[in-house]
């Protein structure tokens, strides 16, 4: 991924619009381009700064930016997993199923 793709997918992390293969490239870019994090702060801080402001509340938006980008991480996290035993369930049927056509076909 370029700097340019990584700036267009900034609005849509910050709206948790990023499919699952679209948030790893994001990260992925994020962990080796310091420039395009910067960037992402930035665009997170003027975002929710502003909602904040009109509200009055207290906030650590650079606290809050992390704590979305390691739930976003876990949640691609979580749906590996959930893909991995779907996967390994398939598996199992399919031996399941060639176990019993040599059953069959051994028993005749
Ligand atoms: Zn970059």
């Amino acid at each position: 991924m370029i700097c340019k793709d990584f700036e267009t997918r900034i609005p849509y992390f910050l709206d948790d619009k990023l499919n699952k293969k679209q948030a790893k490239e994001f990260f992925a870019h994020m962990q080796t381009c310091e420039s395009c994090k910067e960037e992402l702060r930035i665009q997170y801080l003027i975002k929710e700064g502003t909602l904040r402001l009109e509200d009055g509340d207290s906030f650590d938006l650079n606290k809050e930016l992390d704590l979305k980008i390691e739930k976003t991480k876990k949640a691609i996290k979580k749906r590996t997993i959930a893909n991995m035993v779907i996967y390994i369930m398939e598996a199992v049927a399919i031996a399941a199923v060639i176990f019993i056509l040599i059953l069959v076909f051994t028993s005749r």
